[in-house]
């Protein structure tokens, strides 16, 4: 392992919240190195519609413009894996860390399911709820908080929805009356099979039996990729999951900053830029010294 050069801040993970870090401190004439080991949630993003000022934009195409533009401002990035503050190859030093390392859904595997994932399988309403839209839906999920996401879907976007859950949770009458009210659809299985090709047609049960569909809403639980942050001990939101932070996005560790889906809040793209932007100017603040 080499000894790395020494940076103002590192920047960990290459999503809209580093990247817009990575910007705004480059952008002061700082040494910025942003460290990201490929994939993440935004690179998933096949369309995103909800950014200001893109009317459309592949997630691929926000993050590799991202890269571009951090370089033109003289920040270095590199793909590496497994850092800890240390990488796998060298050891670098800084005043600052930002994280932005988000998020990996974590679904059960269901087969089929790369080839219509972010196309028309979905993890996220605020996101992809409105591409359901009139459309036929079967919503799968392991929890009974998945009947209240098919009642708002059910208000939202489409009358056409089909709810299949696992055979051991057992639904309330209560709820079960609602979902009756409304028109959806109830199943218990265990989802084995996406149908369809190319386009998405259907979900084939384990015991045979298939629910037609256009669309799929999957909620499930996702893993925050902040394992190497174990060692730190940070403070957890109440929830105990997610990263707390205060105003400023810093954790707390003084000058660790988190941003996006690792923290508590929101998990959009143009959150995290937001929280990016402010964790820029708030880390160049801190380096004035005046
Ligand atoms: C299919 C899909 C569609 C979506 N559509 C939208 C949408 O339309 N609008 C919207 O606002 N949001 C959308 N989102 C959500 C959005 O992408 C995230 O909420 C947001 O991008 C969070 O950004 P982030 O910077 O926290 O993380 P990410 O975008 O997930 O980026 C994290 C980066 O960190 C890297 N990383 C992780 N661990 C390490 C490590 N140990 N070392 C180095 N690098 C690491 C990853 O490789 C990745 O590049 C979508 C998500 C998915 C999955």
């Amino acid at each position: 392992m080499t000894a790395g050069k020494a940076y103002d801040c590192i920047i960990i993970g290459a999503g809209p919240g580093g990247l817009q870090a990575a910007i705004h401190l480059a952008r002061y004439n700082r040494r910025v190195l942003l460290v990201d080991r490929g994939g993440g949630r935004t690179s998933h993003a096949l369309e995103i519609e909800n950014y200001l000022g893109l009317e459309r934009v592949g997630g691929k195409e926000l993050v590799e413009t991202g890269i571009r533009q951090i370089q033109s401002f003289g920040a270095e990035f590199r793909r590496e894996q497994g850092f800890t503050v240390v990488t796998d190859r060298a050891r670098y030093q800084a005043s600052y860390v930002v994280v932005s390392a988000g998020a990996t859904e974590k679904p059960p595997p269901i087969k089929g399911m790369n080839r219509f994932f972010g196309r028309t399988i979905f993890t996220c309403v605020d996101c992809d709820g409105y591409r359901t839209t009139g459309r036929n839906l079967v919503i799968l999920g392991d929890s009974l908080e998945t009947v209240r996401l098919a009642l708002a879907m059910r208000q939202m976007f489409t009358p056409e929805i089909t709810l299949v859950l696992p055979p051991a949770l057992r639904l309330p009458p209560d709820q079960a009356e609602l979902l009756n009210e409304d028109g959806i659809a109830f199943l218990t299985g265990i989802p084995a099979e996406f149908l369809g090709d190319p386009e998405l047609t259907g979900v084939r049960l384990q015991d045979g039996r298939q629910a037609a569909c256009e669309v799929v809403m999957l909620n499930y639980d996702y893993v925050l990729n902040d394992a190497f942050l174990a060692g730190l001990g940070l403070e957890r939101d109440s929830g105990g999951g997610k990263l707390a932070t205060d105003h400023f996005c810093e954790t707390s560790v003084k000058n660790l900053f988190a941003l996006g889906a690792l923290k508590s809040g929101k998990a959009q793209a143009i959150i995290a830029a937001g929280q990016g932007a402010a964790v820029g100017i708030e880390i160049n603040r801190r380096l004035l010294e005046l």
